[in-house]
């Protein structure tokens, strides 16, 4: 019985330049430091399993000691138990490709943090190899993200090989701009569930969020993926203050959650609205917040999720000092990259 986390001892996490543990970080996350790497300069290399799973030692037997790695400190996954030291692999991360067909105001990949990568590397010969090696559990967990998967070139086999053939318990954003048939195949096989930021319920609101036409396009397909049978398919409304901070959007918002019959509905506040106001938020957006809870809750059909915001302003775990790191280096990275041009390169 020690202290450990599933992911240090059997996780893999694809970044644009390294292979890592996972994407929960809190040295990461809140204080810009690194991940536990696995593999540095990663660009899709077959790593041998031992030497693997001799990397991946380097941070659990730091745990086993009774001691934390530095690029775990402070994380929520954390826990004590007895562990399972075999070698396998149950729990898998994509996001090495942050390339999207929208152009959100609020998305991490593009403004604020870096600049989109069109990566290249391939993951599915390492994948492979794991799977052929008997590492890869055929139930694991496979978090496909970063930018949007539909148009990765990878997207298709992934899904068929794990999703469709395999048994992997798949949790997949999608922007919905683009039908991927195999993901409607995987969702339709019970295993996958898609999440969809819709944010709005009209044509109008959605350019000024994605910054690109294509709201009667992501109507037809978020139809298309929730007429599958029982799947889980999420609508999210990201609470963006002056954009589609009102009831009458929201209602809208809703009635396309009732017509598609969309399973779960996630209110959410943007982040980079909390990080401008250090977390203080404004108390309109908690009544709101409440109203629009209210009235989502009027209906059946859906299981309705909301933020902590809703009760909670303050971002457990976060020290002030912390959060003011953060805030410092997204002001930094914003500086960096915001003369560049980042959003050039629509297509769909
Ligand atoms: S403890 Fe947290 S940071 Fe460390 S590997 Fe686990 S999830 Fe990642
Ligand atoms: S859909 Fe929006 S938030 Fe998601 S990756 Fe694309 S631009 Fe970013």
């Amino acid at each position: 019985m020690y202290k450990s986390c599933n992911l240090i001892l059997h996780g893999l996490c694809f970044y644009p330049n390294e292979l890592v543990s996972c994407c929960y970080s809190p040295n990461e996350q809140v204080n810009g430091g690194l991940a536990p790497i696995l593999y540095d300069k990663y660009k899709g290399e077959i790593i041998e399993k031992n030497e693997l799973f001799s990397r991946m030692r380097k941070y659990s037997d730091i745990f086993k000691s009774g001691d934390t790695p530095p690029e775990c400190l402070n994380c929520f996954q954390i826990k004590e138990k007895e562990w399972d030291e075999t070698e396998y692999i149950d729990f898998i991360t994509i996001t090495h490709y942050t390339c999207c067909n929208a152009d959100c105001i609020y998305c991490s990949n593009n403004l604020e943090v870096e600049e989109r990568t069109n990566e290249k590397y391939d993951v599915m010969p390492f994948l492979m190899y794991l799977k052929n090696e008997g590492i890869l559990k055929n139930d694991l967990e496979l978090h496909l993200g970063g930018g949007e998967i539909t148009i990765y070139k990878e997207c298709e086999s992934i899904l068929e090989e794990f999703g469709i053939k395999g048994n992997a318990h798949i949790h997949a954003a999608t922007n919905a701009i683009k039908y991927s048939e195999n993901l409607y195949k995987a969702i339709e096989k019970g295993n996958t569930n898609i999440i969809i930021s819709l944010d709005c319920g009209t044509r109008e609101t959605f350019k000024k969020i994605k910054r690109i036409d294509a709201f009667d396009k992501v109507i037809e397909n978020i139809y298309k993926y929730s007429s599958a049978k029982e799947h889980k398919v999420t609508l999210k409304y990201i609470l963006i203050p002056g954009v589609n901070d009102n009831m009458n959007e929201f209602k809208k918002f809703i009635e396309i959650v009732r017509k598609a019959k969309v399973s779960t509905v996630r209110l959410d506040i943007e982040g980079r609205y909390l990080r401008s106001v250090n977390n203080n938020i404004n108390p309109y957006y908690f009544d709101l917040a409440e109203k629009m809870k209210n009235y989502a809750q009027k209906f059946d059909g859906y299981v309705f999720q909301y933020h902590e915001f809703i009760k909670q302003p303050i971002t457990k775990g976060i020290c002030k000092k912390n959060l003011k790191n953060t805030i410092d280096f997204y002001k930094l990275k914003y500086l960096k990259t915001a003369i560049k041009e980042l959003y050039t390169s629509h297509k769909y």
